[in-house]
């Protein structure tokens, strides 16, 4: 059976070179290739003696998951659709800012979850997605955006775990996942600039807290129990005190971070005066000083199955500045890419079935320099053509 190298951290690879009989130091070389210069055929490692390039032909594969569908947002974000095979198809989004690129990725085939103003939430659970698969997405638009802009710097910054699925239910492919984004010879990105987002594993938070502690957000969305129950039905199995302890912990492994609770704004349902005082009392507990958390407001971004609507914008701001005023530093959430249902919570709609996927969304595919210039990436100076 050939291998595909996307599976493997650097030490993975490294016991895949011992097991093709070559040295183990084989691996760094390879994984280079791989991931920073964005290889895809042995033939072009050049540096690699060709006796073991014929070895890796027979042995293995470098397979990133097919692109079904690109779509450039009029906001310059750009959002990939994913083939995985069996039907499901996954997202991937780019989100260009002056001082960053962002990708935001999946880590499941739809989410067991069940959050009430998810799509993905609503479209049920298929499967976990492989190391490749997860990696696949960030090798695919790296490249991708390097090569159509004509640039060799490394154009994703951040990266952020807040496409499809939830990470911590996915845990063994996250977290070689994260070491590949991590390794100074892939992408070499700072644990800072890595972001898992978690409805709230309680447990899973702890492990990657002593196996990885990159940066935590979590999907808080209420500030009591009852109405978070109603909301993220994993509060019934872990309740908010219990979250808000293993925050806490996470800290202890990462003491000059912040936690950032992600707080989906949603007309009539948790957005009053209320709630955020019962936000503020729970950051303040156990005589806590605020600094330890951020709040990062998002307009709920709605889809016809929720049944719900998006707070009013002041609402939104007032909801805000009574946390600001508290001194917990909030934010509210720009929307990038609702052209192209890219938002939160809106990616791929309720598109289980891939083949409905092709048709719906064939409208448009782009491969051209020209329309990433038109979409503002080079403009913004995210990339520098
Ligand atoms: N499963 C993880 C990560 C993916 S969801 C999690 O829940 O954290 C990424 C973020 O988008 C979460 O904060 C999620 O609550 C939010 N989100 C989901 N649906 C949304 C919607 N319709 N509008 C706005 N935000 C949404
Ligand atoms: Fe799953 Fe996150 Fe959506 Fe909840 S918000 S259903 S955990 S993807």
């Amino acid at each position: 059976m050939t291998a595909n190298l996307l599976e493997y951290d650097l030490e993975g690879l490294a016991a895949f070179c011992e097991r093709l009989g070559e040295k183990r130091f084989r691996a760094t070389q390879l994984f280079r290739w791989i991931h920073q210069k964005g290889a895809a055929q042995f033939d072009d490692m050049t540096d690699l003696a060709k006796s073991l390039r014929e070895k890796l032909k027979v042995a293995a594969c470098i397979q990133v998951p097919s692109v079904v569908s690109q779509h450039i947002s009029s906001d310059g974000s750009i959002k990939w659709l994913f083939d995985v095979g069996g039907n499901d198809a996954v997202e991937a989004v780019f989100i260009p800012e002056a001082d960053r690129g962002t990708l935001c990725i999946s880590s499941q085939a739809g989410c067991i979850v069940g959050c009430r103003f998810c799509s993905t939430g609503h479209q049920g659970f298929s499967r976990h997605l492989t190391v490749a698969e997860i990696i696949g997405q960030l090798w695919f638009a790296e490249h991708f955006l390097r090569k159509h802009l004509g640039v060799t710097d490394r154009v994703i910054s951040n990266v952020v775990m807040m496409g499809m699925g939830e990470p911590l239910l996915n845990y063994e492919a996250l977290i070689i996942s994260l070491r590949i984004m991590l390794s100074d010879h892939a992408y070499g990105l700072s644990r800072r600039r890595v972001t898992v987002s978690t409805s709230g594993v309680v447990p899973m938070i702890d492990q990657l807290g002593r196996d990885c502690p990159v940066a935590l957000a979590v999907s808080l969305h209420a500030s009591n129990d009852t109405l978070r129950e109603q909301l993220v039905p994993l509060n019934r199995k872990y309740c908010i005190a219990d979250l808000f302890q293993a925050c806490h912990r996470y800290l202890e492994f990462a003491p000059r971070d912040f936690v950032t609770f992600e707080y989906c704004m949603l007309d009539g349902v948790n957005d009053s005066p209320e709630h955020a005082a019962e936000l503020i009392d729970l950051v303040r507990k156990g005589g806590n000083e605020t600094g330890w958390c951020k709040f990062n407001l998002i307009p709920f971004n709605p889809f016809p199955a929720s049944g719900l609507t998006r707070s009013p914008q002041a609402r939104i701001l007032s909801f805000s500045k009574q946390l600001n005023d508290a001194g917990i530093v909030t934010t509210v959430r720009k929307t990038r890419g609702d052209d192209i249902d890219a938002a939160c919570g809106q990616l791929a709609g309720d598109v289980k079935d891939i083949t409905d996927v092709k048709k719906r969304m064939g409208r448009r595919t782009i491969m051209l320099k020209s329309d990433l210039e038109m979409a503002g990436l080079l403009k913004q100076g995210v990339v520098h053509g």
